[in-house]
């Protein structure tokens, strides 16, 4: 389920597949919160995100920016699929205030029961970005604070880095015990800085 696009357009079919970031949002853009985030007085954005999505943002060429999140307490009956929604808005808004940008907006709203193919763990919500932006998922990365994002990440055979914020400080046996060894970096500041560096190095290259 995406909200409408901000500010770059999907290519056209015939232009090249491209690399794309994906961000999950609670513990990576704004703070987790353990109840969940219901409304704006909720939002807190983690510490240098911003900043970091405005960095992002000048990287060229432009990689489209694809956020996924799971809703589950829209299918709890907690919160309605309206107030998420007015809450991602702001989110942006914020974003683009602070010189960012987030190109398409991804949400799963159901139940942990449900069997939905968009729930991360599974890879619906990136494989549908990748097929709306033309996204080349094996040069794409999916930037989340928990094992479930790591194994949607794999899932859709994009390169995992998981951020120590949210959960991410607390997913280490969960990891372990899913095998999972991914990337792991301090926050969203310290992975935008990695994949701007090296896309300077490949810039460089001969
Ligand atoms: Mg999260
Ligand atoms: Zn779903």
């Amino acid at each position: 389920m995406a909200s409408s696009p901000t500010a770059a357009r999907p290519p056209e079919p015939s232009t090249l597949r491209r690399p794309a970031v994906f961000l999950d949002r609670d513990g990576v853009i704004i703070e987790n919160r353990a109840d969940y985030v219901r409304s704006l007085a909720d939002v807190a954005f983690v510490p240098g995100a911003l900043a970091a999505l405005a960095r992002l943002n000048h990287a060229r060429p432009a990689w489209p920016i694809l956020m996924a999140t799971n809703q589950s307490p829209v299918g709890r009956g907690l919160l309605s699929l309206e107030s998420v929604q007015v809450i991602n808005r702001f989110v942006l808004e914020r974003v683009q205030a602070a010189g960012g940008r987030i190109d398409q907006v991804y949400v799963c709203p159901h139940h942990p029961e449900a069997g939905c193919a968009c729930r991360k763990p599974a890879p619906g919500m990136l494989l549908q970005g990748a097929a709306e932006w033309g996204v080349d998922l094996s040069a794409s990365v999916f930037i989340g604070d928990a094992a479930s994002d790591i194994q949607a990440g794999l899932a859709a055979g994009v390169r995992p880095i998981l951020v120590r914020t949210g959960l991410g400080a607390a997913q280490t046996a969960e990891l372990a015990r899913l095998g999972l060894t991914p990337q792991i970096v301090p926050d969203l500041a310290a992975a935008v800085s990695l994949l701007l560096d090296e896309a300077a190095v490949h810039t460089n290259a001969p």
